[in-house]
């Protein structure tokens, strides 16, 4: 290790050349012969691809549905207006999310209630969440934060004592496992992403899956204005006539992008397996600092490691996180950080929430790094990314 080198930051030689981001999309010819094959077939948007994608992701997960839409965000839209969210009712989720997962509940008129999270795995923690019903409470939107699954039973023995829905934004987790059992099948509705640093990607996209075919058939309205018939049926009717039951939206996603989540989906074991390689490379390693925390998992889940969210010890530095995360990007090394918490941001403060509200989700904020971690990502990646951190956290060490 180069502990004692000049740090970029300070005009020294970066530990690489360019820029290696914290999440990046893998594409090869078959995903681009896959969307190139819809181009030259006539049918760019809400063609036989839809179906073909829903029906391969719901058997990746182990679901009876799955229904495709247009971003992870209309996916929890869609999940915020099956489950009858509306204006009035009370929403609990966590506050270490991307603003997308309380956002949903706004769209539909709802209150949002963040309740802490567990110190160890940064998920919602089930205690918090049942202190904070009230008769007004709708539902639960849990996080599998950073690809490990959420306390989902925990979640559901809270949601059916007090009869809420339990929705799961799985973004973070498509291919992850708990108890055996793969995210997707067991929230009444699981929502995914599918942007290109999410495990598998159709450049935007969204998913929503469920065991319930009645809300699949609600949730397919919705996403295309409301209307229940598609141009399909009417031809079949020979009949210009459809209905607007609902009030929807326009949330397709194309057959130019299903095909190549089609492309994608079958390569998703492979990439979650990789995912898991490289964390365990980055454990290994960075258990010889003493100035890091590295990732807690639980024994009965199997993350799919969509981040790498390392903790710092800011008693063993000289700095704070925002200095080491500006020395790192100066070692070309792409960290991030995963999350502000969300009622900080300035739309949800004004709405009245408090700093200070969240201790064990703001003091994990206070001193978090997400490395990069992506598929493609060589060995020779990760031990630049843990060289450049040893150099790092040496230098400013106490
Ligand atoms: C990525 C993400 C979303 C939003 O997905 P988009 O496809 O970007 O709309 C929602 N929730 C979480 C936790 C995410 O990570």
């Amino acid at each position: 290790m180069t502990t004692s080198a000049r740090l970029a930051l300070d005009g020294g030689r970066p530990i690489r050349a360019a820029m290696l981001p914290y999440g990046r999309q893998a594409i090869d010819e078959a995903d681009v012969d896959a969307v190139v094959t819809v181009l030259r077939s006539g049918w760019l948007t809400t063609g036989p691809a839809v179906a073909e994608f829903e029906a391969a992701f719901a058997k990746a997960t182990g679901v009876a549905e799955a229904v495709a839409l247009a971003n992870g965000t209309a996916a929890l839209h869609a999940a915020a207006f099956g489950a009858g969210i509306a204006s009035g009712d009370e929403v609990i989720t966590t506050p270490m999310t991307f603003a997308a997962t309380a956002n949903c509940v706004r769209y539909q008129g709802g209150t949002v209630v963040f309740a802490d999270v567990r110190a160890d795995t940064l998920n919602l923690d089930p205690s918090a969440v049942e202190s904070l019903v009230t008769p007004r409470t709708k539902a639960i939107i849990a996080v599998d934060y950073a690809g490990q699954p959420c306390d989902l039973d925990e979640l559901a023995a809270v949601a059916d004592r007090h009869g809420l829905a339990l929705l799961e934004d799985a973004s973070h987790a498509l291919g992850a496992t708990h108890r055996g059992r793969r995210v997707g099948g067991v929230a009444r509705m699981t929502t995914f992403s599918l942007h290109p640093v999410k495990q598998i990607t159709t450049g935007e996209g969204g998913m929503v899956t469920t065991d319930d075919r009645e809300i699949a058939a609600r949730l397919r309205a919705f996403r295309s204005h409301g209307i229940t018939s598609d141009f399909r049926d009417r031809e079949r009717a020979g009949s210009w006539l459809y209905d607007m039951q609902v009030l929807g939206y326009n949330y397709r996603l194309t057959d130019l992008q299903c095909a190549l989540g089609l492309s994608q989906l079958p390569k998703l074991d492979d990439w979650v397996a990789r995912r898991r390689a490289i964390a365990a490379r980055y454990t290994a390693a960075l258990a010889a600092l003493p100035a890091v925390e590295t990732p807690t998992v639980l024994g009965d889940r199997e993350p799919a490691w969509h981040l790498y969210v390392v903790r710092l010890r800011l008693d063993c530095l000289r700095v704070d996180r925002a200095q080491v995360f500006r020395a790192l990007r100066a070692e070309n090394i792409g960290v991030n950080v995963h999350y502000v918490p969300v009622p900080w941001h300035s739309y949800y403060a004004a709405l009245g929430y408090r700093k200070g509200s969240w201790p064990v989700a703001e003091a994990a904020y206070a001193r978090m790094l997400t490395l990069p971690i992506f598929p493609t990502m060589t060995d020779t990646d990760v031990d630049d990314v843990v060289e450049a951190v040893a150099k790092v956290l040496g230098h400013y060490a106490r």
